[in-house]
């Protein structure tokens, strides 16, 4: 099914209304904070990132003083969450290149942001987007799954769905309807047993009942 501009907006809609809340769930309290948490947050639930950011940002709050930590002390204050030494490396050596290359900040740039380590193109939307206040669309497994079910986009990995959403998503719900997307994901269309009984667009989503 091909919906027209006005389904599509109704979608997001519903979707809004549903999840007044839907935002950024990582704790953070800088733009840096929020690098390092979406780094960590790689393959892993943003709960037990959050529980490990608490200490480690405590300790080390921003790029200059992660930059010089004890690689050792970092790895054991993150090592509960998945990939622990390579997230380690990756947060030390960006902190390491924010202080080089960008007075410690947090460069305002899609280019100049996948070029630090750990950071990929989910990555440095997600920064662009809550940091930034950017229109971006991050495409997570939530996103990918969901917004392929409903049928606004019908291709089968991230990259494809996330330029599929810029075409038919208007511009100044992107960054809006990602967090939407990943809400419903979570508490209505989940991967294994999605709930289209209860979900408040079961009557257009193509793949209602599956
Ligand atoms: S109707 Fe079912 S498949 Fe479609 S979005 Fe809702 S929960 Fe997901």
């Amino acid at each position: 099914m091909n919906f027209s501009e006005t389904q599509v907006n109704e979608i997001l809609d519903k979707l809004e209304f549903q999840y007044p809340d839907a935002d950024c769930a990582l704790r953070h309290e800088s733009v840096f904070q929020l690098l390092v948490a979406v780094v960590l947050s790689a393959q892993t639930t943003d709960k037990s990132v959050n529980v490990v950011t608490k200490k480690l940002f405590e300790a080390y709050p921003d790029a200059r003083s992660l930059a010089q930590a004890d690689q050792a002390q970092v790895e054991q204050m993150i090592k509960r969450i998945g990939m622990y030494k390579t997230k380690s490396k990756n947060i030390l050596a960006l902190s390491d290149i924010l202080v080089e290359k960008y007075d410690g900040q947090v460069p305002e740039d899609y280019d100049r942001l996948i070029e630090l380590p750990g950071v990929g193109r989910k990555t440095a939307n997600v920064v662009l987007a809550v940091g930034f206040g950017h229109q971006r669309i991050a495409v997570d497994t939530h996103v990918f799954r969901v917004t392929n079910r409903i049928g606004l986009v019908k291709e089968k990995d991230v990259l494809k769905t996330e330029l599929a959403l810029m075409e038919t998503l208007p511009e100044e719900r992107w960054s809006r309807a990602h967090h939407s997307f990943i809400f419903h994901g979570r508490n209505c269309c989940h991967a294994r047993k999605p709930d289209c009984e209860n979900c408040v667009i079961g009557y257009i989503c193509e793949k209602a009942g599956l």
